[in-house]
């Protein structure tokens, strides 16, 4: 799961960044509008954390101008403290949520999850796929024979990819883009090696692999 986190209080930024890595996201942030704006119609986020008082572009600017081109990323606005206002003009604009500053992170936290329940259509805190469930917040998956298994960080979220597109075949770029951290590790390769990891504690048969195309998850 990528966020785009669109914030210029670079102290709000380090706060946010390490405790969204912990639950399991993978975080890029820009601190103005204009690039904001760019990187969201560039790339594929699954939700994106947007500030409205932002240096160069006004963030309700950036969400209109967004929902304007037909981009449905799931936004979740930051707002200042007791502007009903502005929370008006931003669900008016197309945010999905809102979130008054100052915050706890609980709450950004659960607000996110909410969003992406939403967009995933999945309604509690685990993922399933025919005799494997995968829960969210222990980062542990649970096969039909009962057995649990505790997954690392990367393993947990290259599963989770893989059981949010079941049947679809995810490029190593694609799968890459949603596990790892921006210009962290390049080489589409790793995969391979976290793909296998994964067939290990799966079955070697339930991921499998087309050609220059990519990764499925398959039934058993
Ligand atoms: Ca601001």
């Amino acid at each position: 799961m990528k966020l785009l986190l669109v914030e210029d209080d670079t102290q709000l930024v380090d706060f946010l960044r390490p405790k969204l890595q912990s639950s399991g996201y993978i975080v890029e942030s820009v601190d103005n509008g204009i690039d904001a704006e760019f990187l969201a119609r560039e790339e594929d986020f699954d939700c994106i954390i947007l500030d409205l008082g932002l240096p160069q572009k006004a963030g309700l600017e950036v969400l209109k101008n967004l929902r304007h081109h037909q981009f449905s990323t799931p936004v979740l606005i930051l707002t200042a403290r007791d502007s009903w206002q502005e929370r008006v003009d931003g669900l008016k604009a197309g945010a999905d949520d809102y979130l008054g500053k100052p915050f706890h992170y609980e709450e950004l936290s659960a607000r996110l999850a909410a969003i992406l329940r939403r967009r995933y259509g999945h309604l509690d805190s685990v993922l399933e796929f025919q005799d494997l469930t995968l829960d969210l917040d222990k980062q542990a998956l649970t096969k039909a024979c009962g057995e649990t298994c505790q997954l690392t960080a990367i393993e947990f979220r290259l599963l989770r990819q893989l059981m949010l597109n079941p049947g679809k075949i995810l490029s190593k770029t694609e799968l890459s883009e949603h596990i790892y951290e921006e210009d962290r590790i390049k080489d589409s390769n790793v995969i391979e090696v976290y793909i296998n990891r994964l067939r290990a504690v799966l079955g070697k048969s339930r991921i499998k692999t087309f050609r220059r195309q990519g990764y499925r998850l398959s039934g058993h």
